[in-house]
């Protein structure tokens, strides 16, 4: 591992510049009613943010479900902010913090969360509406959510995705589907994979979990180095305000805070988050 290859500092001047709630309200969240389905209606499609020139988006961030982005890549949001879109595979979901309810309940007021905490980091947010695992009752199909990615054009300088420290399926089809698309670019994005949070929060030896994702993904991806993206005090309380707009979801700041309070000691901040990275 290198010791700290610590990338430059987060600019939290831009990412405070927040466009008007309205305004993403307007771009998608109609009714528009299926027959399994109350759907909302998705604002971009992948054709869609094709023919609106993704070209010029430079940073694609893949998140499994509403919220792994803001807990566990809040200092790439920011950095990249204007020009990241975020791609979450899995919101039709039941889970929440008062126990598993109707997914009718739960998915809209989970994607909303994410939609408005991601666009107040100015970050185009899309969703693919698949089934979360406490929605599904059959095995997951790796291809299906790989092939969601099939058609998205761009010059994408950097892709973020989970590192699946804790091995939960949905994070590890993400992974996977992940790497696939950075194979099909020839391999020319930076790809970085993002320590997923709160799960390594919670692991005894986080250290050693990373260490043995390193090993697995370097066999696919070359190699990789351990990146410490610093985070200063105030960075990090925007990050657990914005943590805490997950309402639907148990609060993780206690959790958050510790473990991003060692990580900091590793790159001398207050504060950071871990990336495995491809060089
Ligand atoms: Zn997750």
């Amino acid at each position: 591992m290198t010791p700290c290859a610590a990338s430059p500092r987060v600019s939290s001047q831009t990412a405070t510049d927040s466009p008007p709630i309205p305004s993403l309200l307007n771009g998608g969240y109609l009714y528009q009613g299926t027959s399994s389905f109350p759907k909302f209606a998705m604002p971009k499609s992948i054709s869609q943010l094709n023919e609106d020139g993704i070209h010029a988006i430079s940073t694609l961030f893949l998140a499994p479900h509403p919220d792994d982005l803001v807990y566990s890549a809040f200092s790439a949001l920011v950095q990249h902010t204007g020009v990241g879109t975020a791609v979450v595979f899995f919101n039709i979901s039941r889970f929440t913090k008062w126990g598993i309810l109707p997914k009718y309940f739960v998915t809209p007021m989970r994607t909303l969360e994410e939609r408005i905490i991601l666009t107040r980091l100015r970050v185009r947010t899309m969703f693919l509406w698949l089934e979360d695992s406490s929605v599904r009752n059959y095995p997951i199909e790796c291809q299906r959510v790989t092939s969601q990615l099939k058609g998205l054009q761009g010059a994408f300088r950097y892709i973020f995705c989970p590192l699946s420290i804790s091995g939960h399926s949905d994070h590890l089809a993400v992974r996977s589907a992940a790497i696939d698309y950075w194979i099909s670019c020839g391999r020319k994005p930076r790809i970085c994979f993002y320590e997923d949070l709160p799960y390594a929060a919670k692991m005894k030896e986080p250290e050693v979990e990373v260490e043995t994702r390193v090993r697995e993904l370097t066999r696919c991806c070359g190699h990789l180095s351990v990146q410490y993206n610093p985070l200063n005090v105030n960075q990090f309380r925007r990050k657990l305000a914005l943590s805490r707009l997950y309402l639907t979801q148990n609060d993780h700041r206690t959790l958050l805070e510790k473990h991003a309070k060692g990580l900091g000691k590793k790159c001398r901040s207050a504060y950071a988050e871990r990336y495995v990275c491809c060089s």
